[in-house]
Formats: structure tokens, sequence, C-alpha cells
């Protein structure tokens, strides 16, 4: 039965629909008095169950089917787990937008690279702002992470206020950006917090994140020491590090070529918000080679050895117009993300094999993260001093070490809530009392597709067995009128298999004499189907995809 939120109606709900089984994807709800409040619309990062697919969002049907009581999507920051599906789904959703002018413009750069046409309504709220959404009021509060304007979010209600903190850090200098406002986390922790929504990331990580500060002291040193050229790969969203690596390569009398469509992205828009110098200019991949050695900087995508990303491109030599010789430098300023260790590894082995210097974290302190470690977490919960703590932006081991440590911290109540999870933020009843659908959405080439719908399910099988085709052509009495046509992509090879093609066609011809003159092609199709599928797992121990088409003259 569905959960009957009527009954809940001046009630304080939370509700997330993606970003509380995972790093990414973030997708949170808030409700009272019937209407709905949206926190961020981020994608996810699709993995080798979903063939083919690069990008996942949630689902949103619960929320479509409430559109008309969703008064506004609340952006906390331009990175893409938060913001990166609203191309995909502001349509749906039908409701404004609330964003800085950094993450209005970052939002509008994708936007426009989806095509021309209609495009979402978007308010500008400055920095530090307040605003009133119905029956929330909501008021940003800057936190330092690794992109400009990052917002935490205090939502204030009848019932009580919620502090959704976003990602975020606590950095004495942040190189681009104010400190986090230290002042206005206090003022709410004064003033009775009801719960905070937090995140999750690095609760495993003891000590602080470190800061970009030291980062840029690093890193300044280790690109200025580069003698022939220069690669440097960072994270396109982590603006503060871009921004140091320009101002690095400057010091060092660099020339910097971009190679990466999203470092153009963050480019813009910090360029139109303010945070980048106008007037810095940048060359393009083309004309790299034309430059003296030592006098390049490349800036790059692809540290996680995306395949199709410029540093796997250049690594493998196929990049259509950098090339690298014995000598130059490749600097991973980043870090491994779990999951992309061998395809990472492969990339740094290429570049070594061809006398290219590689330096990494391992090597020099040229990377933090840009979420909070314990004991950042720590300072958190005793400025905010929230009476309830619901972990988020993490996966159900983060959000259960989470919970574990705002207990020790003194949190009366912890709800550890996934997805789909509904949530009752209310003193002494703090606890998930229902689940409404939630689930994967995966982007695929221009369509939107169901993760475990047929498609991706034959995609996988296509993918692992192979298919296996064959057209049969029958006259009007169901007599076979030429030969059995079969090929067998990704499972039998044309020369080599020639002999078991032909018994297939053989056991082809010997199930259709047995097929009754009235059969329908369906029936036939269906049989000689089976026939295939028994032989190919006694042969081949494979079950690919069988497509078998009857044709009648
Ligand atoms: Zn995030
Ligand atoms: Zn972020």
């Amino acid at each position: 039965m569905s959960f009957d939120f009527s009954k809940y109606e001046d009630e304080l709900l939370f509700v997330p629909l993606g970003g509380s089984n995972e790093i990414g994807m973030n997708l949170n709800l808030y409700t009272i008095g019937g209407k709905w409040l949206m926190v961020d619309c981020g994608i996810g990062f699709a993995n080798e169950n979903l063939p083919g697919v690069d990008i996942i969002v949630p689902d949103i049907t619960f929320i479509t089917e409430r559109k008309k009581d969703l008064l506004g999507l609340v952006l906390t920051h331009a990175h893409e787990d938060h913001l990166g599906a609203v191309p995909y789904l502001w349509r749906d959703l039908g409701c404004p937008i609330y964003a800085t002018p950094f993450t209005a413009s970052f939002l509008h750069h994708k936007l426009s690279e989806m095509g021309p046409g209609s495009k979402p309504k978007v308010y500008e709220m400055p920095v530090g702002s307040t605003a009133e959404i119905g029956p929330f009021a909501i008021e940003l509060i800057e936190l330092t992470h690794s992109i400009p304007e990052m917002q935490a979010v205090a939502i204030r209600t009848e019932v009580g206020t919620v502090m959704h903190t976003g990602d975020w850090k606590f950095d004495a200098d942040p190189v681009v950006g104010p400190v986090s406002d230290y002042a206005q986390l206090n003022k709410y922790g004064d003033g009775n917090v009801l719960a905070m929504v937090c995140d999750s990331t690095n609760v495993f990580v003891e000590g602080e994140s470190g800061s970009e500060g030291e980062v840029r002291k690093h890193l300044t040193k280790v690109i200025a020491d580069c003698k022939q050229r220069c690669v440097i790969s960072t994270f396109a969203s982590n603006f503060a590090r871009v921004s140091t690596i320009i101002q690095a390569a400057q010091d060092a009398g660099k020339v910097i070529a971009l190679a990466g469509r999203s470092l153009h992205r963050v480019i813009e828009a910090a360029k139109e918000s303010g945070y980048l110098d106008k007037n810095v200019e940048f060359i393009s991949d083309k004309e790299v080679m034309s430059l003296p050695r030592k006098d390049v900087l490349i800036l790059c995508t692809g540290n996680q050895g995306e395949p199709r990303a410029a540093l796997s491109r250049i690594a493998r030599g196929d990049h259509p117009n950098i090339r690298l010789q014995p000598g130059d430098t490749v600097i991973f300023s980043s870090r491994k993300i779990p999951g992309n260790e061998t395809r990472i590894n492969n990339m740094h082995n290429r570049f070594v094999e061809k006398k290219i210097e590689v330096i990494s974290d391992k090597d020099f302190f040229i990377h933090v993260s840009g979420h909070p470690a314990r004991d950042e977490l720590k300072r958190m919960y005793e400025m905010v001093r929230p009476r309830i703590a619901v972990p988020t932006h993490g996966e159900a081991r983060h959000l259960h070490e989470h919970a574990k440590l705002a207990k020790t911290l003194g949190v009366k109540e912890t709800v550890e809530a996934f997805n789909g999870a509904i949530v009752w933020l209310a003193e002494g009843e703090a606890s998930v009392i229902g689940k409404v659908q939630s689930g994967y959405i995966a982007i695929d080439g221009t369509s939107m597709i169901a993760t475990d719908g047929d498609i991706i399910r034959t995609r996988r099988k296509l993918r692992d067995d192979g298919a296996l085709f064959a057209s049969i052509i029958l006259g009007k009495d169901g007599e076979l009128i030429s030969a059995v046509q079969l090929s067998a992509p990704g499972i039998l090879d044309p020369k080599e298999d020639d002999e078991l093609i032909a018994e297939c066609i053989a056991e082809i011809t010997h199930a259709l004499e047995n097929v009754k003159a009235r059969a329908g092609d369906n029936q036939i199709a269906e049989q000689v189907r089976l026939c295939l599928r028994k032989m190919l797992k006694k042969e081949l121990d494979k079950k690919p995809v069988i497509e078998v088409h009857v044709v009648r003259v």
C-alpha cells in the first residue's frame, strides 16, 4: 500500500531519491503542509552492469506524480552529482530552480550544450541570501568545497530547521572564494537545529582533509620544475585546483592548452562570475605541437582513465593533436576513485613505457579531498548541534559510520535512510516511516531507459555471450525455399567454426521437417530457437541471444 502523506501533513519529512545509497546522483526532497522542496538533482556514473551507458539519473516517478506541489529545486553547488541531471529531468519536474550566480552560469552552459529550445526558469540567489518558497524559508550559507559558491541550505519550517550541508570541508585557505561562514553556522547552532543532513564521503578518513592553499604551494613548484612538455590532469569539477594550475603555469611562463569539454565549461562559468580574470587566454590542443616543449602546459581531463577522455588518448598515442616524448611529464593532481585503479594504472604504465615521467599525489602533496574528514565533521557537529543527524552522500557503510560518529558527538537521534526512505524529522520520533519508489534511469545516447529493462538485459547478454541470427525462407506450404542463412557475431568465427555453423544449419533444416505444415511463423521461429539453444549449450556451453526470422514467399 502506498504511504498516506496526508496523515503527516503538519510534520516535516525528508525523502532522498538519490545519494543515500551511493556517492553521487544526489536528489533530496523535503515536505511539509502538502508542499515539496527539492535540494539538488545530480547524475551518477554507470558501472559495468550497464554496458554502453555512462550516466545514470534518479527515478523521479514519485515526485513527478506530485509535480503541482513541487515548489522549487535548490542547487547547493555546480558539481555534476548535484546538478548534472537537470538537463534531463527539468521538464518532468516543471518547477523553478534556485542557484547562486556561478552555479546558475555553469547550469546555463550545460543546458545550452543540449541544444536550443526552452529552458527552465532559474532564479539567481546571491551567495548567503534567503528566499521564501511556500512553507520553506531557506537561507544559503557559504561553505568551502572545491568549487566556488558551495552553499549549505538552512531550511526553516514551522516545526523546525534542517541544515542541509551539501558537500563541504573546512579549509582555512581555500584558494578560491572565502572561508566557510562559521558565524552563520554558529548562529544556527544557537537557534536549535532540528536535523542536519550531512556529507558522509570521507567519514572513514581520520584527521582533516587538508588545504587547497597547501596544494597550491607544492603544485606550483612541481609545475615550475617541468623542463619539457607538461601534461596535468585534475577533476574539472575542482575549480580551486584548475585555478591553481593556471596560476602556476603563468608563474612558470608556460602557455596553457585546454583539452576536455568539461574544463571549458567550468572556466567559462568562472570568467562570467568573476572567479577568473576574463583576459586569461588559453590555446587549443591543436596549437600545442607548434610551441617549444618547455613553454606549454596541457591541462586535460581523464585522470580516472576514462577511455574517451584526453589523457587516455594521449597515453595510447591516438590523441588527434597531442604527442608526448621521452622526458615529458604527466602530473595527476587527483586521486584514484575506487573501482578505477586498473584503468588508471594501465594508463600510468603506458607513460612509463614511453619514458614519460609520471607524478602523482604519492610523490608530492598535490591533491586534497573536497569533503570533510572526521575532525571536520566533529567541528561541524559542535557548531550546528542538531538534535537529529541524517547522514547522506554515501553508501550504506558510510552512512552507518557517520551515524555512529554523530552519536559519539552527542547527537541524540540518528537515522540511516536509504534512497526512497520517508524520514520523519521529529524530536523523539526521528525514524524511517515508509518507502516510496526510487531507482535509476540510464541515459543511453539521447534516450532514457530503465536500468533493469529488456534493452539492458539483452545488451549484457550480447556482451557476454554474443548473438546468433538465423533467416529462414519458406514457401506457402511451409517448405524451405532456399538454404538457411546463419550468422553468429561474438560467438562463432565464420572461418574457424564453419563445421559447427554447418551443423547448426543442418539441425535447423531437420527441425523444419518436423514442423507441422500449418504451424505459424512464430511457432516455427520458437521451435528453431529452442533447437539452436540446446545445441549451443551442449557444444559451447554458451547461451547467446538467438533471433530467428521466418519469411514467407
Ligand atoms: Zn557531491
Ligand atoms: Zn561537490
